[in-house]
């Protein structure tokens, strides 16, 4: 029973996408200073106004939309942060300290919404994850099944660890490069998922994902206590 909800769920989400991808929908709405008509949509931030007025976010607008991006797991992650620092320069808080405080809410909430919106896109993980929340899917509400062989293989992983910890080991130099491997193999199974809009295998890679991570993130650790980096 749950099964089929989630299929219909998957599929309900992959027709919205579709759809979604291809509708610029207008967001009208009209300008707090100098009310005038504005398409929130062309105008995320400023009224085109000559003043060039900060406007209040709008939630409609998602993270790619707020950097001129189409929804893609692929994305020019150096052009992310020209964008990035270019709407800052016209949103930092520090640019308000004079004005009214209308406008002070709004550099506040705009900037911390582009931080916000920033953080996730950089980062390939967040990213994906971003995507899939797009699309109503959060791996909290509907948690993957990995099979068992799998999570028994990173559980072992994970006591060779603690072990190579506990005893001041050697660095796991072999486990390291095949667990960078396994990352990059499984990036490129995601990318390829998520632009085919095959969700339930992209939410089923990036489960995965998770528990390569945490080990990569106590590999680093590692790395920075042997002096490797
Ligand atoms: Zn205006």
């Amino acid at each position: 029973m749950f099964a089929r909800l989630l299929q219909n769920r998957l599929r309900s989400g992959l027709l919205t996408s579709r759809l979604s991808l291809n509708t610029n929908t207008p967001l009208i709405e009209q300008c707090w200073q100098c009310q005038r008509q504005v398409d929130r949509s062309e105008c995320q931030t400023h009224c085109p106004c000559e003043k060039h007025i900060i406007l209040p976010v709008r939630s409609e607008l998602d993270y790619f939309r707020l950097f001129d991006f189409s929804r893609s797991f692929e994305i020019d992650t150096k052009q992310l942060t020209r964008i990035f620092r270019n709407k800052m320069k016209f949103l930092h808080p520090d640019l308000f300290t004079n004005k009214s405080d209308t406008e002070k809410q709004h550099s506040q909430d705009q900037s911390s919404l582009l931080n916000e919106a920033y953080k996730t896109l950089l980062s390939p993980l967040a990213r994906a994850h971003y995507l899939l929340k797009l699309e109503n899917i959060t791996l909290e509400e509907s948690p993957v099944q990995l099979e068992p062989d799998f999570l028994m293989r990173i559980m072992e992983i994970n006591e060779d660890l603690v072990e190579i910890i506990s005893k001041n080991e050697p660095f796991p130099m072999e486990l390291t490069i095949k667990m960078r491997q396994e990352i990059d193999d499984h990036m490129k199974q995601l990318s390829t998922a998520l632009n085919q809009m095959d969700l339930t295998k992209a939410q089923e890679i990036l489960a995965r994902l998770q528990y390569f991570n945490n080990i990569n993130d106590k590999l680093i650790d590692l790395e920075v206590k042997h002096g490797i980096i």
